[in-house]
Parts: structure tokens; sequence; C-alpha cells
């Protein structure tokens, strides 16, 4: 028989199966053999290469569960900071009774912080040390490096303008000093780490001295003396403690240079630390810790 002839035998034989209530042929044949012989010849290989086009999926939709929650375990440590060497011990006893020549000659050759092998001179202090007023400003300059002592060059003369015309104090009856002793590369802000080692020096100088009022000169020194992260345009021109002592925050005179408009601002300040200076009025404590 040829296929002609088969092909026409099958096809009576269907019709005469449908005629008998039958709708359903089985083909004898495996259902995955079935799909396999269905599948286009010309379906795309299985690991076929992502189109450069197309965007990248969720990430979170296709990261397992198991997965998932190793990822907040790797963020700390990934932030974590070095905290550097621990700095030497303090070159003198903080609870001792001594006296300011007595604690500069324990700070000389300090190197507590990574500024120490920088510097020039060590930029302790200078003034009155029974003086009723101490102005604390940020760190030494150039000039202060070069000459070891605190506020020289034209910020230091603007100061003693403030001090003396303003005020109306003679420069050498006050104390003036830095949160940091030694200068910061470039002039760049204190560091945390930098503050850390150099603040038992001012808390002792403080502590010596138990001025009446302190003037906090710029963002980090009224930030330390005052203990907030209040910003300098909100602290300035009122009065805070520091253990106890009433302390006035205003620009720093570095500032006032660059920026001379602001100088009016720091007049109405002086004028406030004059009057208390003087005894004409109390500190109003407006800041409170
Ligand atoms: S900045 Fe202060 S702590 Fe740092 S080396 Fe100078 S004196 Fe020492």
């Amino acid at each position: 028989m040829n296929r002609a002839q088969l092909a026409r035998e099958l096809l009576g034989h269907l019709r005469s199966q449908k005629a008998a209530g039958i709708s359903y042929v089985s083909l004898g044949a495996r259902p995955e053999a079935v799909a396999e012989v269905a599948r286009p010849a010309t379906a795309p290989p299985a690991r076929a290469p992502e189109p450069e086009a197309t965007p990248a999926p969720e990430q979170h939709t296709l990261i397992p569960e198991a997965a998932r929650v190793s990822a907040p375990t790797l963020a700390p440590m990934a932030k974590r900071r070095d905290p550097g060497p621990e700095p030497s011990p303090l070159p003198f006893d903080p609870d001792a009774e001594m006296t300011l020549d007595g604690l500069q000659a324990a700070v000389d050759g300090c190197l507590r912080c990574k500024l120490g092998p920088g510097r020039t001179n060590l930029v302790f202090g200078v003034g009155n040390p029974a003086a009723n007023l101490v102005i604390v400003g940020e760190a030494p300059g150039a000039n202060e490096d070069a000459e070891g002592i605190p506020f020289v060059g034209r910020a230091g003369q603007m100061l003693t303008k403030m001090i003396e015309n303003v005020i109306e104090v003679p420069r050498q009856e006050v104390y003036i000093c830095n949160i940091l002793k030694c200068r910061p590369p470039g002039n760049r802000n204190p560091e945390p780490d930098e503050i850390d080692c150099c603040e038992p020096y001012l808390h002792k100088q403080l502590a010596i001295i138990r001025p009446r009022l302190i003037l906090a000169l710029g963002k980090f020194a009224a930030q330390w003396l005052l203990q907030t992260k209040t910003p300098i345009g909100r602290l300035r021109g009122k009065f805070g403690r520091y253990q106890g002592i009433p302390c006035l925050s205003t620009y720093h005179p570095a500032y006032l240079l660059r920026n001379p408009r602001d100088k009016k601002l720091v007049l109405e300040d002086l004028l406030k630390a004059k009057a208390v200076y003087h005894g004409e009025t109390e500190a109003e404590i407006e800041l409170f810790r």
C-alpha cells in the first residue's frame, strides 16, 4: 500500500470513529516527546546572553532570603573607622594643683596627636595668669606657629582692637589661648581626634585661671566650650556657661577679615561682654545644656 492509499484508509477510519461518537484519539506517545516535537526549530538557546540594553532587574527581588539577611552585617564593617594608636598619657596630673607655668612646661614637647611633629612652636597661651577674661580661639595659624604666640598677624591685630577699643581692657590684662596648641596643616579645621588629645590642656588652663568671663571666638571654640552642635550663627551674642563660668560666643576675627559686613554684629556681642566684664550687668544666660 502506498502513502496515498494509507492516507485514504486512515481518513476513512477516523470518519467512522467520529460517526460512532469518538472525539479523541490517543497518539500513545510520552508527553515530553510531544513537547519536544511541538518546540519550534528556531527556539533560542537556554543561556542566551543578556542584551546590553536590558535594564538590570530589581536586585531585592532576586536575592534569596538567606543572602539578604547577611547584607546589613557587612555595612557597619565597611564604615568602621580606624581608631588609630592610643595617645600617650597626659604629661601632668589633671587633679594636681599647679601653676600655668608648670602646666606649660609639662605640655612643652607634646606629641599626643598627629599635629605635633609638624609644628614649629607649640602655642600654649599668653597673658595674665589671673585674668578675669579668657579668650579662646580655634588653633594657631602660620604666624602663630612661627612665633609661638596666639593671635598675631592680621587676625591678632583685629582681636587687639576688639579687646582694647570695645571691651576697653589692655590686651595684657586678659589671657588668650586656643583649643589646639599646634597648627593644623594649611590652616584646615581641627579634627575630632586632635581636639580629644589636646582638650585636657585647655580644661586645665581654665581650671587654673578660673576667670569671671570667657569669650569664645568662632564655631569650634563656642561649640567645644558649650558642648553643643548649634551653628555659630545661632550661638553668637548669647551667654552660656562653661563649668559655671559665663561664656559669650562671637565670630572669629579671621572670619571678620573675610566678611567685614558682620563687624557690626560682633560689636553688639562685644558690648555685652564689656558690660559684664566691668560689672555693669549680669550675664543673661540664654544657652543651657
Ligand atoms: S595639638 Fe595639642 S595634643 Fe596635639 S601635639 Fe599639639 S599640644 Fe599635643
